[in-house]
Order: C-alpha cells, then sequence, then structure tokens
C-alpha cells in the first residue's frame, strides 16, 4: 500500500479525465502534495493507497476545477454600478468611478469577495486583470484561489494615476511581489489593457519584456465594433494587427473577448497560438456582439471561457458563461448540434488552462496534475434522470450544486462553506468598503 495524504472516494463518477474527457464511473482518487497520483475505479484505488485523510464522495460527481480565463475580481464591489451602457459608456463610467474610490484596500477586499464567490461556484483558477495587482493577489490568495494576475499597462495615468514608468517599476518587482504573497502556482504575467490604450511603441517594450522574462500576456482585444473603428482612427490598424506588428500576437497572449474578429484575424490567432477568453455574459449584456465560436474552433483557436468583471456581467458564476456560451453558438449557427456540450466544459477546463500555458499542472483530473477538484452534489431534481454528466453540467447544473472544492490538494471549500474565510465577515467588509463610497443605502 501506498501513503497518501488524501483519498476521495466512491464518487458516483468522475468526468473531465485525461486529455480526452473521458468519464470514470464509481470512481476515486488520491492525492499526495497537491498532486494527483491514484486515479480510478474506487475499488482499485482504495485497495492501493493508505490515506492520511478519507472524503466519501458518494453522490458526487468530481470533475476539474473551471478555469475563469478573463475577469476582474475587485470589480465585485462594483456590481451592478454600470447599466445600460455599451462598452465605451460602461469604461467612462467605470473608470470614473474607479479613479474616485478604487485604493488598494478597497481593491483587496474586492478580490477577496470575488475569490469567495468564484470557489463556491466552482472556479478554482481565475485570470484577472487589475489595478493594484498585488493587493488583488492578496485578497485572493487569502481564500485559497489559484489567481493568475499582473501589472495592468496603459500608455496614459489611468484610474490607478501611475506614469509608465511607475508601471514598469512595478513590473520589474513582479516576481518578488508574488514570490512574497505565496499561495498557489500561477505564472508570471503582465497585462496591456488593449492596443488602443497602450500604442504601438509601448506595446513593443511589453513584448521584449514577457520575450526575455517569460511573463503570460493577457489582453483585451476586438471587443466590439467601436474598439476596432477606434483603434483605426488612432492607429490605422484593428487591434489583432497591432498586437501582430509588435510582436506581441506570437508570444500567444490570451485575448480577452475577440468578438469582432476577421477571417485573416482568425487565421493570424491560430497560427501564432494564441487564445480567445469567450465572454459571453458580458458581450450579451453590453450588446458587443455573438463571438463565432465554430469558425474561431474550425481555426484551431484555443478556446476558454470567462465571466469578465461584475460590473459589465454582475456575477462570477461559470456554470451560466457554460449555457450561454453552448447556446450563442447554436442561435447564430442555426445549428443544434454546434458547440456540444463536453467542448463547452472543455472550454471552462482544459481550454483554459491551455491558454494560460498551465495544461500540464491543471485542467483535467490526471494523475500527476495538481489537486485542483470541484464536487457536484447529484442529489437534486435538476440531476434526475442523469444521461450525458457533460449535457448535464452545461444545461442542468448550476453553482449551487458546487458542494467542495480542492485548490492544489487543499480543502478550500467543504459542504458549501469556505474552510479559510468566514462568509459573513467577508460581505461585511464589502459592505463596508462600498458604504463608504456611496452612502449605507448602497452597502
Ligand atoms: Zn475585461
Amino acid at each position: 500500500l501506498t501513503s497518501v495524504d488524501l483519498l476521495i472516494h466512491d464518487a458516483e463518477m468522475l468526468v473531465g479525465v485525461g486529455d480526452d474527457m473521458q468519464v470514470v464511473r464509481q470512481g476515486a482518487l488520491a492525492v499526495t502534495d497537491g498532486v494527483i497520483t491514484h486515479l480510478g475505479s474506487s475499488t482499485d484505488v482504495s485497495s492501493q493507497v493508505e490515506p492520511a485523510q478519507r472524503v466519501d464522495m458518494s453522490g458526487h460527481l468530481l470533475m476539474p476545477g473551471l478555469v475563469n480565463l478573463h475577469t476582474h475580481l475587485p470589480m465585485t464591489l462594483l456590481r451592478g454600478i454600470a447599466e445600460g451602457v455599451d462598452l465605451q459608456g460602461f469604461l467612462e463610467q467605470v473608470w470614473a468611478e474607479e479613479a474616485r474610490v478604487m485604493n488598494p484596500s478597497g481593491t483587496q477586499i474586492g478580490a477577496r469577495l470575488g475569490a469567495l464567490e468564484s470557489l463556491l461556484a466552482g472556479t478554482t483558477t481565475a485570470l484577472d486583470m487589475y489595478f493594484h495587482p498585488a493587493a488583488a493577489h492578496q485578497g485572493a490568495v487569502e481564500v485559497g484561489l489559484r489567481h493568475v494576475i499582473g501589472p495592468v499597462f496603459f500608455s496614459f495615468p489611468g484610474p490607478d494615476g501611475l506614469e509608465w514608468y511607475e508601471r514598469m517599476a512595478l513590473l520589474e518587482e513582479w516576481p518578488a511581489t508574488l514570490a512574497a504573497i505565496g499561495g498557489p502556482w500561477v505564472p508570471l504575467a503582465l497585462m496591456p489593457h488593449c492596443p488602443l490604450t497602450v500604442g504601438p511603441e509601448y506595446l513593443t517594450q511589453l513584448a521584449d519584456h514577457a520575450r526575455t522574462y517569460g511573463y503570460l500576456i493577457h489582453t483585451h482585444a476586438s471587443e466590439n465594433t467601436a474598439e476596432n473603428d477606434d483603434t483605426v482612427a488612432a492607429f490605422g490598424e484593428r487591434p489583432i494587427g497591432m498586437l501582430q506588428e509588435s510582436g506581441m500576437l506570437s508570444l500567444r497572449p490570451v485575448l480577452a473577448h475577440g468578438v469582432r474578429i476577421d477571417e485573416d484575424e482568425r487565421r493570424l490567432i491560430a497560427e501564432a497560438g494564441a487564445s480567445v477568453a469567450h465572454c459571453p455574459g458580458s458581450n450579451l449584456k453590453l450588446a458587443s456582439g455573438a463571438l463565432d465560436w465554430v469558425a474561431k474552433q474550425e481555426a484551431g483557436i484555443t478556446l476558454g471561457l470567462g465571466t469578465d468583471g461584475c460590473s459589465s456581467s454582475n456575477d462570477l458564476d461559470m456554470f451560466a458563461v457554460m449555457r450561454l456560451a453552448s447556446n450563442l453558438a447554436r442561435l447564430t449557427t442555426h445549428d443544434p448540434k454546434a458547440a456540444p456540450s463536453v467542448d463547452i466544459v472543455h472550454a471552462a477546463t482544459l481550454g483554459g488552462a491551455r491558454a494560460l500555458g498551465m495544461a500540464d499542472r491543471i485542467g483535467s483530473l490526471q494523475v500527476g496534475k495538481e489537486a485542483d477538484i470541484v464536487a457536484i452534489d447529484l442529489d437534486a431534481p435538476h440531476f434526475v434522470p442523469l444521461h450525458d454528466p457533460y449535457v448535464a453540467l452545461v444545461y442542468s447544473a448550476g453553482r449551487a450544486d458546487v458542494s467542495d472544492v480542492w485548490v492544489a490538494g487543499e480543502q478550500v471549500v467543504a459542504n458549501r462553506k469556505s474552510t479559510r474565510v468566514d462568509h459573513g465577515a467577508v460581505m461585511d467588509q464589502a459592505r463596508a468598503q462600498v458604504g463608504e463610497w456611496y452612502g449605507a443605502a448602497h452597502g
């Protein structure tokens, strides 16, 4: 018998097993030092290991933790402040508010609330973009989220009021900042806001830095038609063209949105090995457009899913995002076979992991990968009967079905409660911060 830290046994089924999304019925897995060491039928695994801790998951489905490939977690505190506006109206309103109220302490409180909302909803990894990245990282890591973030770049002072040289100084210090905060392993990342707000010279400078020091790049690109038009008016190129010319596209950036991308741009993105974070909730709510999921998939682009921030899509629910993504692809192609559920769950797990360059560590249930695991409680009317688990996850499941969550082998949610923080305290802090900004009636 092999000694292991943890045995999770008697799960009704394991889904998202291996690179080909296998399903194992009556399954179990064992974990040591945060890594999955055994996986298979419950009888087989149980007979091979001597666990320090056992968790009985009968009546549950186990899946890889969801990867939210584009969000702005601290914006939880700005939830619902910009309604009835398009992207440009949204940015105008939200940036003014961020410049007025958002400080490092508010950022940390917002990220903590966002990380709690995320983990309780089955998201174990989030690609976050926000000012005061160290404060955001601190807040998210406290709750146990695998939180990918890095310094944000604008060519102008922006809502955080930083000059370019101050942003570069933050970037120089970023590896030490990240190491000092700790938390589950994440790559170094840097985040130009978008080609339009950064400009060609600075994009090239950031691409050089990312190439030299091995940074992941995350940026917004072609979210709506007006952004494309404004970018052409300012620099004579569309966003994807600017990323290509700066040398950034070939560094496999994660492109948020990518709604208004033409056929040539699709080919460029696919050839470069870059990926797109599809955020259907935000794109629909801001009336930005419908992403061409099928065309992008056929072009060979790595696709992930994201919620975007809570002031454009108002929550961090990846189950809602999965259902929207599937339905939107079918509606726009008039094809009910488009975006099959297994592909959607793949995008929300392994696709996102691939986009982050982390597919060797997370994204599927597999021996050798880190134990980022979500348990779904199947004891609910909407899971009866259960034919295809992937269809059930996309079309029947909701975030309230998530009962238990592990990140790198640590149980961070047990029976729908965080093991790290007190829910009431996190919400009270957030309400108090918002009350301070807007008056008690809004807190
Ligand atoms: Zn965004």
